[in-house]
């Protein structure tokens, strides 16, 4: 095959990424991972691959996917995330009625957006499968450049505790930048969803194909639109401090099969440039 092929770097961990070896079929495997598609694509030998995201809410253990309605099992280790503990003023931490039916409703609209698994990705090459020499839409995987420049300040799957009482981990990771610096689409890809959220702010979602879906929170403008076509480094919005923050910075969430992963595991470079 002559397109790139850059897998993700593999951590079988809770808010991971697996990469399980399907072996060779003659039509793309279905494969699922908590009831949700999973990505899956050709490496090289012609083998199938499934790229698994593995949530933060996974137990360490045995884990399964089915591929074809065959069970295939995979162990996920243990990992320890840093901790952080806040104390905070209980207004902070009880939600009005007003908002706490905001809230609901906008979770909904992100479940809806994180949910989805399109069957091509924007970008995806049409080319003769080398073996049974039928047309084939090959899924490619190209890792992603950051979204903006800037140090990282809160890491992802940070573990947060609010008086003591756990709450959500940090779904993804924290990017500090000045208020109006540009965000740009680190691969190529289809927005799926823009808006205001409570805690979120101003949000942009970017749909990359078949399960892999970004999510952009607190910025400052959005410079796309629901349904935009993105190629990779077009710009999408601007750095702000929107939503429920201390301060600018971005926050990028990268899903897969509707499990947020570390974004880490994607990008090409380490460390921002
Ligand atoms: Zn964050």
């Amino acid at each position: 095959m002559s397109n790139a092929l850059e897998l993700p770097q593999e951590h079988r961990i809770p808010g991971g990424i697996a990469i399980i070896k399907l072996g060779q079929h003659e039509k793309p495997p279905t494969v699922t991972f908590n009831n949700t598609r999973v990505k899956t694509l050709q490496s090289e030998q012609d083998q199938w691959l499934a790229v698994v995201g593995i949530p933060l809410t996974q137990s360490p253990g045995e884990a399964n996917i089915q591929v074809n309605d065959v069970k295939h099992s995979f162990s996920v280790s243990d990992f320890a995330y840093k901790e952080q503990r806040l104390t905070v003023s209980k207004k902070h931490v009880q939600l009005s009625d007003k908002n706490l039916q905001r809230v609901r409703k906008e979770s909904k609209l992100i479940r809806n957006a994180f949910q989805q698994h399109s069957a091509t990705q924007p970008h995806s090459t049409t080319q003769l499968h080398p073996t049974t020499q039928q047309q084939a839409i090959t899924q490619t995987f190209q890792r992603f450049d950051w979204p903006v420049k800037g140090p990282m300040s809160s890491p992802f799957g940070l573990k947060r505790f609010f008086n003591d009482k756990p709450r959500k981990p940090h779904s993804g990771l924290d990017i500090a930048a000045p208020t109006g610096t540009p965000i740009v689409a680190p691969a190529a890809g289809k927005v799926v969803l823009t808006g205001d959220f409570f805690f979120n702010g101003n949000s942009v979602f970017v749909d990359h194909g078949a399960g892999l879906v970004t999510m952009y929170c607190h910025l400052d403008s959005i410079q796309v639109e629901q349904g935009e076509t993105l190629e990779r480094g077009q710009p999408l919005g601007t750095v702000g401090a929107t939503g429920r923050v201390t301060g600018p910075h971005l926050h990028w969430s990268v899903s897969l099969n509707n499990a947020r992963v570390n974004p880490k595991l994607l990008l090409k470079q380490d460390t921002n440039p």
